[in-house]
């Protein structure tokens, strides 16, 4: 399980301290989806960057499974808004590079699995630039949970994408669930998104960034879209 405790992260932003993190508790079981969601710059991607490993907290513990974050060992996927694929390589190779240190007879199988999972059979070796903005995030799901990570981070993953193609790819992301284990930790500015997927929403704050509530969805149920209640969130 991944466990946050007493967690706190500034930034120095013009001589002065910026508390962007304070006094977050936070503890994820294996295999839960959490959603986190609040104002602009309260610190959600920060957040998700410490558990990634991609920045260190000041104080406080981010553990998985009793060791550091920070300690090799734990397999990372991060998605982000824009898909991040290298444009000089074919979409198979983008999601083959996440997976150097596997064999390369389990490379190729992963490969398959994973793009076909995301149904993206047929443009194994087409380049980024000939996919729309949908395929490429599909692109970059596979690439991210191609090593099956013990955590998956998703940072606002449809947030640049169309209505239409936002509700498939929902979709596709609860789908992929049943079938990993992996626990999953998404930023979202969708509540009704967040209500849909997560088990779990924590509702942050800003100034300092803090986690303000936590609201229990239905851990592990099946729901409906539109089934979001907002009020937990006015305040
Ligand atoms: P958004 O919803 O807009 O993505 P967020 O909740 O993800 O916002 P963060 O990106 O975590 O917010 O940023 C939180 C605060 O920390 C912001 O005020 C931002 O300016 C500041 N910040 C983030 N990274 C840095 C950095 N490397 N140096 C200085 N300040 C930073
Ligand atoms: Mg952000």
């Amino acid at each position: 399980k991944l466990v946050i405790k007493d967690l706190a992260k500034s930034f120095s932003v013009n001589g002065g301290k910026l508390e962007v993190l304070k006094g977050i508790n936070l503890t994820i079981a294996d295999g839960e989806f959490v959603a986190i969601v609040g104002h602009s710059g309260c610190g959600k991607s920060t957040l998700l960057k410490i558990i990634a490993g991609l920045e260190t907290q000041d104080t406080g513990i981010c553990d998985m499974d009793g060791q550091a974050i920070t300690q090799p060992g734990f397999d990372r996927g991060m998605i982000f808004q824009e898909h991040r694929l290298l444009p000089w390589l074919t979409i198979e190779k983008n999601v083959a590079l996440s997976l150097n240190s596997h064999s390369k007879a389990d490379c190729a199988a992963r490969v398959d699995k994973y793009l076909s999972m995301v149904k993206l059979n047929d443009f194994k070796t087409a380049y980024p630039s000939q996919l729309s903005g949908g395929m490429s995030q599909r692109a970059a799901i596979a690439r991210a949970m191609a090593p099956s990570p013990d955590v998956l981070l998703l940072d606002e993953p449809f947030g640049a994408l169309d209505a239409m193609t936002k509700i498939e790819l929902q979709d596709e992301v609860k789908e992929l669930r049943k079938k990993e284990k992996s626990t999953m930790v998404m930023v979202t500015h969708d509540i009704e998104e967040a209500v849909y997927l997560a088990d779990r929403v924590i509702v942050m704050a800003a100034n300092p960034g803090r986690i303000r509530d936590i609201v229990t969805i239905s851990l592990g149920e099946e729901r409906d879209r539109g089934s979001a209640d907002f009020t937990v969130y006015r305040k």
